[in-house]
């Protein structure tokens, strides 16, 4: 998705703000402790409910069975803003259960659960139906329930952000529909299985409309075929696992435009499906697909969807990831909406919405974040991706520019890792800070082949694959062969930005991080008089000589590091310990002159 203008105000929203409340306060406080800590899980789940629980969690009518197969069938019918129809949902049992939790969002209704031609009773609890099936189910065995239902879809108001179904028309006044609920959820128009930890295995998506428009949802469109009522239907089908959020209904009056682009993987197809009196403009801004496909399959791999095909679908909202179907709706213009998010310019030189939407497909949905609380994967990745792409096309500088200038939108005002379990997202710092976090990785790895490795084999051991932040973490971590937990804890788990103190005097300097959770010793890289040059600070005063730095010169710390750093003007004597080594140095320090120090055991 991309980041809203400006946040909503939901209900959802108002929670966050007593939350990021709560965090600031115990910001404070643990500062005025002297020590900065993760606050991300830490901090009160009381203030959620148990539809959020039942939302957000793995609970005991979920855990208990696999999605398979989606075969959903829906008609849509704009003259009333209803929508009808049912899911077959496949599953295969993982342990044994009875009791089967089916989501499916208010006003909707679900009419009848139906296995195996019996009618199965079911209770509900809000947005909750808990299906009781004929017998327990045997483990390893597979079956299917049909849930058929109806009403009017919640209408989203300022979609992409809020979610539900968009009853809209083009210039011309001819309905104009599409579905946007990467949010809220997709029970908000189909009943599933909302957890974005189990995706099926493959998905049928047939979509009957009035045949004046055509519908284009995920995948390869296998028939259309007109019904005798002045409706068509169209079956499409998606080969590769899918988050439920992803599958879309997008209808109108669509040109058809086609392409091929020779990837990693050999001939992938392209289709493009603008409002019919955009053709012409679509075609030519549709051409930043292949140079978009082509660097970001240089730094994450093939695209992961060569069965489904590549294409882009004009929506009346500004954009989603939806998956092998990303919903453009930038106005054919570059940058986002015509601005440039990195304040550089050099976001406008490409069209935002085709490079970050497109960038989901590896970040998003290949690997997908199974909880909420870790959406810093899909979307610092995908920000990352759009300094990446001004890499490609405008050179290393450029990229490094337009991910710095992007730190002007960070807020800082709550972590990025929310609570989990409970359907929440952190600060939307997830997109820019996450980006510069990953910005600074690259810095510190100091190895470009070894980073796009990385990058390339997150994409290959993922791929496909829904993930948690930690094993995103953990593999980087075993891949760069360095300990970045701290870093990732600091940046993805509080609100600090680490201070780099300084003390400066001739060719001496002494400096030492600040502001930092414990253990933080990020490598940083710095000018001093003129050389630059790696520091390894810990929150401990160290004390390195910078040979050939001319005298009374500065210390910049490189722009590439979302640090900030404070010069001391005058000695300030320290006495610190040190436990190096397994032994334990005492260092009497002075600024401008050398320290001297006692240790036990042999000199360090
Ligand atoms: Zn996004």
């Amino acid at each position: 998705m991309v980041k809203p203008q400006r946040t909503q105000r939901s209900r959802s929203a108002d929670r966050s703000r007593v939350f990021s409340m709560l965090s600031l306060s115990s910001v404070v406080a643990l500062l005025s402790l002297g020590r900065v800590r993760t606050l991300a899980a830490q901090d009160s789940s009381a203030a959620f409910t148990h539809a959020d629980s039942l939302r957000g969690a793995n609970g005991p009518g979920r855990a208990w069975w696999d999605a398979t197969f989606y075969d959903l069938h829906v008609r849509v019918n704009p003259s009333d803003s209803s929508i009808s129809g049912y899911n077959a949902i496949g599953y295969r049992v993982l342990a044994p259960g009875q009791e089967m939790q089916i989501d499916l969002r208010a006003p909707l209704v679900v009419d009848s659960i139906i296995q195996q031609g019996h009618t199965l009773i079911s209770r509900r609890d809000g947005d909750a139906y808990f299906v009781t099936l004929l017998e327990t189910q045997r483990v390893a065995s597979h079956d299917t329930i049909s849930v058929y239902y109806h009403g009017k879809p919640r209408v989203a108001r300022r979609a992409p952000w809020d979610g539900g179904y968009v009853w809209a028309h083009d210039s011309l006044g001819r309905p104009w529909i599409a579905t946007a609920n990467e949010g809220v959820g997709a029970s908000v128009w189909w009943p599933t299985k909302e957890l974005r930890a189990d995706e099926p295995d493959s998905q049928r998506i047939a979509i009957t409309v009035p045949s004046a428009i055509a519908d284009v949802s995920n995948g390869r469109l296998r028939s259309a075929d007109a019904n005798g009522d002045s409706t068509t239907t169209y079956e499409w089908f998606v080969q590769n696992p899918i988050n439920n959020y992803d599958v879309a209904v997008n209808a109108g009056h669509y040109a058809h435009l086609t392409d091929v682009y020779q990837g990693e993987k050999g001939k992938l197809t392209l289709d493009f499906w603008p409002l019919d009196y955009h053709a012409d403009t679509a075609g030519k801004q549709f051409q930043q697909v292949k140079p978009m496909l082509k660097c970001f399959e240089h730094w994450f791999g093939p695209y992961p969807w060569y069965n489904d095909g590549y294409k882009l679908v004009e929506t009346p909202h500004l954009g989603m990831e939806h998956q092998s179907a990303v919903a453009y709706g930038n106005h054919y213009k570059n940058g986002y909406l015509g601005r440039d998010l990195s304040f550089t310019g050099l976001g406008l030189k490409w069209d935002f919405i085709i490079v970050h939407e497109s960038g989901h497909e590896w970040f998003g949905n290949s690997i997908t974040a199974q909880d909420p609380a870790d959406m810093w994967v899909q979307e610092g990745f995908t920000n990352y991706a759009e300094g990446l792409y001004t890499e490609c096309q405008q050179g290393k500088e450029a990229g490094a520019q337009y991910i710095i200038g992007s730190r002007r939108n960070i807020r800082n005002d709550r972590p990025i890792i929310a609570p989990f379990g409970v359907e929440q997202e952190g600060s939307s710092d997830m997109y820019y800070k996450t980006g510069s976090m990953l910005h600074m990785i690259r810095q510190i790895i100091d190895d470009d082949v070894k980073w796009r490795d990385i990058l390339r084999g997150l994409n290959a051991t993922f791929y496909h694959k829904t993930v948690t932040g930690a094993e995103v973490r953990a593999y980087i971590n075993r891949r760069a062969v360095m300990d970045l937990n701290p870093v990732f804890a600091q940046y993805l788990m509080t609100t600090q930005i680490p201070t780099l103190e300084y003390v400066l005097a001739d060719s001496i300097v002494r400096y030492r991080w600040t502001n930092v959770v414990p253990g933080f010793a990020m490598p940083v890289r710095v000018t001093i008089g003129g050389v630059r040059q790696w520091l390894r600070p810990t929150e401990i005063w160290r004390t390195s000589r910078v040979s050939g730095a001319k005298k009374s010169g500065t210390l910049d710390v490189d722009p590439d590091f979302y640090v900030t750093s404070r010069e001391y003007d005058r000695a300030i004597p320290d006495v610190s310990l040190e436990l190096t080594n397994s032994r334990l140095r005492a260092t009497m320090q002075f600024a401008g002159e050398l320290s001297v120090s006692f240790a036990s055991g042999t000199t360090a």
